[in-house]
């Protein structure tokens, strides 16, 4: 899978995703990663890409030819025109299921504003989706594009050493991740629940099933309306919601 970032700050794309398991996927291959200076693309002598707003205010707007620019030398090569996903606090909220759609394709484009934003023109000839990471106003796109692209990659077959720990995450089935635990047995008086070192495999689904309904019950109910839930799952909703009632 190939991400190009069209950015002010490539070098902070590149930072950012070169460590960790991002990084060691660029390092193999299985992803590829181009951060474009949009600056590279200016025509104004001082190499400007901003100016002021028509009709006034405060801020700088960034110029529709040096973002155009970019983005057709970038595409110039493709047979087929990728996504540009524009990074913008006006997009839909990034989530799981976004994720997951965008791990399917081959090559996709992130676009990052800076200032006030971009010229409205090219948005409207490039853009394809509108995308933010939440109801909050950064100084740039870049952060958004490194969320994007991290939660994006670790879902491409190969990113993650085992293949099965994207499939038991949380939001993976709509519900929160169960608590997890490692060595000591014991810590600050505090034990691993005996279930999980019984070795007993159904035991240890279901206490891991109910932890994460209980989870996702106590800290986004909302996230229920949608989950996949069978007959055990619902019994088991109930009988929380009537324990707490009880103790209210
Ligand atoms: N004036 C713009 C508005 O009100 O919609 C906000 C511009 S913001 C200061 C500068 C850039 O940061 C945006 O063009 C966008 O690329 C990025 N940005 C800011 N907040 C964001 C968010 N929540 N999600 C995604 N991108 C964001």
């Amino acid at each position: 899978m190939n991400f190009y970032v069209m950015t002010l700050f490539p070098e902070m794309i590149e930072q950012g995703l070169h460590t960790s398991i991002t990084g060691r996927a660029l390092d193999s291959g299985i992803i590829t990663l181009n951060a474009v200076n949009i600056r590279d693309y200016t025509e104004d002598k001082h190499r400007h890409v901003d100016d002021y707003p028509y009709g006034g205010g405060a801020g700088m707007v960034m110029q529709p030819q040096p973002v155009y620019d970019c983005y057709a030398d970038i595409t110039k090569a493709m047979a087929k025109k990728p996504r540009v996903i524009y990074m913008t606090p006006q997009g839909k909220v990034f989530s799981q299921a976004i994720a997951e759609e965008l791990s399917k394709e081959e090559n996709l484009i992130f676009l990052c504003g800076h200032y006030e934003g971009i010229d409205e023109r090219v948005l409207e000839e490039i853009v394809t989706d509108n995308l933010s990471i939440g109801d909050y106003v950064l100084t740039g796109g870049e952060l958004p594009a490194m969320v994007m692209i991290d939660s994006i990659s670790r879902l491409v077959p190969g990113v993650l050493n085992n293949e099965t720990s994207a499939q038991y995450e949380s939001f993976q089935d709509g519900l929160l991740e169960y608590p997890q635990y490692t060595r000591p047995v014991e810590f600050h008086g505090k034990k691993v629940p005996e279930v999980l070192m019984s070795g007993h495999h159904a035991n240890i689904e279901r206490w891991r099933r109910e932890k994460s309904l209980e989870r996702t019950y106590l800290r986004r109910p909302e996230l229920l309306k949608e989950a996949a839930l069978d007959k055990k799952d619902r019994q088991f909703l109930e009988k929380l919601y009537w324990d707490q009632e009880k103790n209210v």
